[in-house]
C-alpha cells in the first residue's frame, strides 16, 4: 500500500492593540495587550489553519473562514481548527504532526507552551506529542520586536489513510 504524506506550511500576523485580551495557541495569555483581528486573533492556530489548508488542498483561511462574517466575530480559533481538521478528515487526511514558531518580542510564553500543546491537540483530535510549539523574539528587530505585533509561522504534515 502506497502511503501518501502531504506537508503544507503557514503564516499569519496581528496587530497588537490595548484592551485586547491576548490568546495565543488557544490559551488565555495575562498582558496588558491582545491581538486586534475579526475573530479571538489567535496568531499561532491561525498559521496551523493555513498549514493544513495547504497540505489538503482546501484553500486558504480566509476563503474558509471569510473574515466580517458576523458568526466568526470573537470566536475561538481552536472551533476553526476543528473544523480544518473536519475538511482534512473529509478528504481522507489525518494530521501526522504541526509544528509552529510563535515570534513575539513579550510576554514570555514557554511557561504557556504546555498547555497550548494540549488544547491545540484536543481540538484536532490527536497526542499532545503531534504538536511542537516554539517561541522566539527577533532580538528587537522590526514590527515584533518594537511590540506592534506578532507573528506566527507553521508546517503540517498530513497522512493519507483509509476511513
Ligand atoms: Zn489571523
Amino acid at each position: 500500500m502506497q502511503e501518501e504524506m502531504r506537508v503544507g506550511i503557514g503564516y499569519d500576523s496581528h496587530p497588537l492593540a490595548s484592551e485586547r485580551k491576548l490568546i495565543l495557541g488557544g490559551v488565555d495569555i495575562p498582558y496588558n495587550m491582545g491581538l486586534l483581528g475579526w475573530s479571538d486573533a489567535d496568531v499561532a492556530v491561525h498559521a496551523i489553519i493555513d498549514s493544513l489548508c495547504g497540505a489538503a488542498d482546501l484553500g486558504d483561511i480566509g476563503t474558509l473562514f471569510p473574515p466580517e462574517k458576523p458568526e466568526y466575530e470573537n470566536i475561538s480559533s481552536l472551533l476553526l481548527l476543528t473544523k480544518t481538521a473536519e475538511l482534512a478528515r473529509a478528504k481522507g487526511f489525518a494530521v501526522a504532526n504541526i509544528d509552529v514558531t510563535i515570534m513575539a518580542q513579550a510576554p514570555k510564553l514557554s511557561p504557556f507552551i504546555p498547555e497550548m500543546r494540549k488544547r491545540i491537540s484536543q481540538a484536532l483530535s490527536i497526542e499532545p506529542n503531534q504538536v511542537t510549539i516554539k517561541a522566539t523574539t527577533t532580538n528587537g528587530l522590526g514590527f515584533i520586536g518594537r511590540e506592534e505585533g506578532m507573528a506566527a509561522q507553521s508546517v503540517a504534515l498530513l497522512q493519507k489513510v483509509e476511513y
